[in-house]
């Protein structure tokens, strides 16, 4: 199946094409049609299976062939709700590159910021406004913003805006706009205050269902190493002396931590090249086509700078730091293990990071087993991250991690795993591990693709 055989209409195409989608997913598959004729959906599916582009794409499309007239300007005619800012500026931004081409116009208003420049935007008008409910119903009670146009209104993951308790804001906004409207219904799980909702919202809906998007994680080999303070770089770089390390792509959480990285490996002559938002366009194609060519070894990117991009059988995802967001850590590690292939997705945390591993492994639904027998073990594990209690902190933000750019004295890079629910000094049982070739070459020859993802040729299991 093609974006074409969607119907999708050329502007859009193109700007799938810019971002290196290639094919749809299935959620945009079973969705698209439906909304394009017009129809409400019901879609039971989680972030992480290219659920943005199902709802955003036939909107876009939908929207731009019934243009606002010149004498009324632009008027809202699409509104997704989302229950938190991170996802709202996410949608934001997917939808300003899937519509790039297009007259189509969007903005986000969210939370937790000033208000001035989201009245700007809101004034200049636009097509689509993606929002979270409380500051939605302040701006409406404010009277800036209009609903009474809105032909199209997505609910994105609704159970979460009832888990946080924004239900009630969310029906409040319901009421400000037509009763006739197209509605697009998004829910991981249905709990029956949820179900009541669809029930009450939803004529006659296209039902679409996904796998959750933990369970596509599953045949991703996964593990953790607990790290003294600033010795990730000193890990990582013992982690490339292992050959079977052919492609590493490298996660940092910002644009100078992935030139951090990338100057450390040079000086270890391992080939890497970083992709951030600070590099021109050219510069991250030229640093894409190297990766993919097996030019260089390693690419450092950051979430932003990696997404959409496209990389077949990549063996091994490392994030050098943990993302705060659970989700992101799922997109991260879904770069590996594609089509139907397993792969190894490696990561590095520092005690300011434990309740980030703590919320990633509450998703995923499972302990990241741990590499134990490493040079830099965390000294203090607090006690709270020894028994598995799910975190209290998801949005505290980490220190930034300090690398220490040294190389260390020992290479034996062999590992032992253990669950993160019993992570405590006193019950370790190590599995006996092969040990790594302790001179490797730092870049060494690429594998055929077909060996890559044999289950003997991976590091330190
Ligand atoms: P979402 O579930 O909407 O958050 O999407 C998950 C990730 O998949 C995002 O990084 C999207 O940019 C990416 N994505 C969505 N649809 C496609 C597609 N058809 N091809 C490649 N990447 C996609």
């Amino acid at each position: 199946m093609t974006f074409q055989e969607l119907n999708i209409i050329p502007p859009i195409l193109k700007a799938l094409s810019k971002e290196g989608y290639t094919s749809p997913t299935p959620i945009q598959e079973q969705s698209i049609p439906g909304v394009l004729a017009g129809r409400d959906l019901l879609g039971c599916a989680q972030t992480g299976t290219g659920k943005t582009a199902a709802f955003s794409l036939p909107i876009i499309q939908l929207l731009s062939e019934q243009t606002s007239s010149v004498s009324t300007g632009r008027r809202i005619r699409s509104l997704i709700l989302t229950p938190t800012r991170e996802l709202a500026l996410q949608i934001d931004e997917n939808i300003k590159a899937y519509s790039q081409f297009t007259n189509i116009r969007c903005t986000a208003i969210v939370g937790g910021v000033s208000q001035k420049a989201q009245e700007r935007a809101l004034h200049q008008g636009a097509d689509i406004l993606i929002a979270t409910p409380g500051r939605l119903l302040d701006l409406l009670n404010q009277k800036r913003v209009d609903l009474q146009f809105v032909k199209i209104l997505v609910l994105d993951e609704a159970d979460r805006m009832l888990d946080m308790g924004f239900i009630h804001d969310v029906k409040r906004i319901i009421t400000k706009m037509p009763a006739k409207k197209q509605t697009l219904f998004f829910s991981a799980t249905m709990p029956p205050e949820i179900d009541k909702m669809v029930k009450s919202l939803l004529v006659n809906p296209v039902k679409v269902e996904i796998t959750p998007v933990s369970s596509t994680v599953d045949r991703i080999e996964q593990s953790v190493y607990l790290l003294e303070m600033g010795n990730k770089q000193n890990q990582l770089n013992l982690l490339l002396e292992d050959k079977s390390i052919v492609s590493a792509l490298v996660f940092t959480r910002t644009k100078r931590g992935a030139d951090r990285v990338t100057k450390d490996l040079a000086k270890i002559n391992v080939s890497a090249q970083a992709i951030h938002g600070n590099k021109s366009q050219n510069d991250r194609q030229n640093a894409l086509r190297n990766f993919k060519s097996g030019a260089t070894r390693v690419l450092v990117a950051t979430d932003i700078a990696a997404r959409g991009i496209d990389i077949d059988e990549l063996s091994h995802v490392i994030n050098f730091n943990l993302p705060n967001i659970p989700e992101t850590y799922v997109h991260r590690i879904g770069r590996t293990g594609r089509a139907g292939l397993s792969g190894t997705a490696i990561s590095f945390c520092e005690v300011d990071e434990l309740p980030f591993l703590k919320d990633i492994e509450k998703l995923i639904g499972k302990t990241i087993p741990e590499v134990k027998d490493h040079p830099y073990p965390m000294k203090r594990i607090p006690q709270s991250f020894k028994s598995g209690q799910p975190s209290k902190s998801s949005n505290s933000k980490p220190a930034s991690s300090r690398p220490a750019g040294s190389r260390p004295a020992s290479s034996n890079a062999a590992a032992s795993t253990k669950s993160a629910s019993a992570r405590s000094a006193s019950a370790r049982s190590e599995q006996p591990k092969p040990k790594l070739q302790t001179k490797a070459k730092a870049n060494p020859p690429r594998k055929p693709k077909s060996e890559w993802f044999k289950k003997e040729s991976k590091a330190s299991r």
